[in-house]
C-alpha cells in the first residue's frame, strides 16, 4: 500500500547555511541506508522535508529498519500516493487509507489537509471538512476530535495526492557528515565501538585505528576489529580503517620500562600515533572508549596522564556510563557479539599482575626517558606500516 516515505528532521538549530549542509548530509545518509535495500528509491529534497519514493517493489520492514540508522531522522511517515482523479476517488481512497491502517475504528481523528497545488477545487478548510464527512459516513465509530486526535490524518495534495498519518520514531541525533570528522580508537572490546557510535549520532564522520600487534595478536583479532568497524558503519557510512603495527614499540617499552608502567607508556603512544595519523587526514578530535574507573588504566589519574600527550580534544562519551549502560547500546547497535568473542587484544597480553593504578605524570616521563634511543624510529615505522581498510555495510 505504502510507496513513500516522509522524513522528518528536528530543525533546532538547523539555519541558513547550517540547514543547507544538515539537509545535504542527510540525504546523502538516507541514500547510502538505502542502498542495502531491495528495491529502487528516490530521494528529493524541499525546504524543511525529504521523500523517499519507491521506484520498484520494496520491502516495508526492511527499508524502515534501515532509516531507523540514520541518524538526524526524528520520524519516518509511511506515504501512499494517489493519482488526482477528482474528489469522489479521493475520498474512496481515504476510506480504504482508514480501513487498512487503523481496522479498530474507536478512535478519534482530525483531517488535515494542505493544497500545495493552488489550483485545486477545494480549499484545505473545504477538504478538511468534506474529507471528515466522508469518513464519518463510512465508519459511524468514528469521532472526530480536532484538539488531540488519536489520528492525524495528512493529505497533501500536489501533483500526486499524498496521504499519511503515522510516524514510526527515528534515530535522531545529526546526519553524519554535518559536523567534521574524528579519528576512533578502536579496540576489539566493547567499549569503543559504542563509542564511535555515539560520536557519529552528533553528526560527526568517523574514521578508526586499530594497533595490531602481531604475532602476539592474531589474524583473527585484527578480523574481528574490521567486523566491528563493519558494525558501526551501519550508521557512520563508510570508515577508513587504520591498521598500525605496534608490536614492535610494545616490545621496546616491555624492555626499557617498568613493567606496571607497561599499559599507560603505551596507551600514551597510541594516543600519539592516532592523533598523528588524525591530523593528516583532516580529523578534528581522537575517540575512546574510556570510561572513569573502569580499568587500572582508566583511573582519572591514568586518563590525566594518557591525555597528556594529546592537543586534539579526545572525546569520551561513555565517561559516565556503567559497563551495563554500554552494554545495552552495544546491543542495540549490533556489536555485542562480536565484541564478545574471546580472541586476545594488544592490551592483555603484556600487562603486568599490578599496573599503576594512580601514576605520577612526572614519573612516567621519567620512565620513557629510557625509550629515547630509538622511539622515534619505531613510531614512524609503525606509521609506514599504516594499511587503510575502507569499511562498508553492505547487505
Ligand atoms: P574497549 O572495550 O573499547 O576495548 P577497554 O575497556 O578494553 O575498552 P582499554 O583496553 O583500557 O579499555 O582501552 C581504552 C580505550 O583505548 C579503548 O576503548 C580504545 O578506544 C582504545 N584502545 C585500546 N586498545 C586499542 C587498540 N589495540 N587499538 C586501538 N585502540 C585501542
Ligand atoms: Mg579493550
Amino acid at each position: 500500500m505504502f510507496s513513500a516515505f516522509l522524513i522528518k528532521y528536528a530543525e533546532i538549530g538547523v539555519k541558513g547555511k547550517n540547514r543547507y549542509l544538515f539537509e545535504e548530509a542527510l540525504v546523502k545518509q538516507v541514500k547510502y541506508a538505502l542502498k542495502r535495500c531491495e528495491g529502487e528509491f528516490c530521494v528529493t529534497r524541499t525546504p524543511g522535508r525529504i521523500y523517499v519514493e519507491a521506484l520498484s517493489e520494496f520491502d516495508f520492514d526492511e527499508t524502515v529498519d534501515n532509516l531507523k540508522t540514520v541518524f538526524g531522522i526524528s520520524g519516518i511517515c509511511p506515504v501512499v500516493h494517489v493519482e488526482d482523479e477528482g474528489f469522489e476517488k479521493l475520498g474512496e481512497s481515504i476510506v480504504k487509507y482508514m480501513d487498512e491502517v487503523y481496522p479498530d475504528k474507536n478512535i478519534t481523528f482530525k483531517v488535515q489537509a494542505r493544497r500545495a497545488r493552488k489550483n485545486y477545487p477545494l480549499n484545505s478548510m473545504e477538504l478538511n471538512v468534506e474529507l471528515g464527512g466522508v469518513l464519518l459516513d463510512a465508519f459511524p465509530e468514528l469521532k472526530v476530535d480536532v484538539h488531540q486526535p488519536d489520528v492525524l490524518l495528512n493529505v497533501e495534495i500536489r501533483e500526486k495526492i499524498y496521504i499519511y498519518s503515522e510516524t514510526i520514531p527515528g534515530p535522531g541525533g545529526m546526519p553524519v557528515g554535518s559536523n567534521g570528522k574524528a579519528m576512533l580508537l578502536l579496540s576489539g572490546g566493547i567499549d569503543s565501538p559504542v563509542a564511535g557510535y555515539m560520536v557519529a549520532k552528533r553528526g560527526v564522520k568517523i574514521d578508526a585505528v586499530y594497533f595490531h600487534a602481531p604475532p602476539y595478536t592474531s589474524d583473527r583479532a585484527k578480523q574481528k576489529v574490521v567486523d566491528l568497524a563493519k558494525q558501526v558503519s551501519r550508521y557512520t557510512g563508510p570508515i577508513y580503517l587504520h591498521v598500525i603495527n605496534f608490536t614492535d614499540i610494545q616490545l621496546y617499552i616491555y624492555d626499557k620500562c617498568p613493567h606496571d608502567e607497561l599499559t599507560i607508556i603505551m596507551r600514551r603512544y597510541m594516543m600519539k600515533i592516532a592523533e598523528k595519523i588524525a591530523k593528516d587526514t583532516e580529523c578534528l578530535a581522537l575517540i575512546t572508549g574510556e570510561s572513569i574507573g573502569q580499568v587500572a588504566s582508566q583511573t582519572v589519574q591514568s586518563l590525566a596522564v594518557t591525555n597528556e600527550v594529546c592537543t586534539l580534544p579526545v572525546f569520551r562519551p561513555l565517561i559516565g556510563f556503567d559497563k551495563m549502560e554500554i552494554v545495552d547500546v552495544s546491543e542495540k547497535i549490533g556489536t555485542y557479539e562480536t565484541s564478545i568473542l574471546p580472541y586476545e587484544d594488544c592490551c592483555t597480553i603484556f600487562v603486568a599482575k599490578h599496573p599503576v593504578t594512580k601514576p605520577n605524570l612526572n614519573i612516567i616521563k621519567r620512565h620513557e626517558q629510557n625509550l629515547e634511543e630509538k622511539i622515534d624510529e619505531l613510531v614512524q615505522a609503525a606509521l609506514d606500516t599504516d594499511e587503510v581498510i575502507v569499511v562498508n555495510y553492505e547487505r
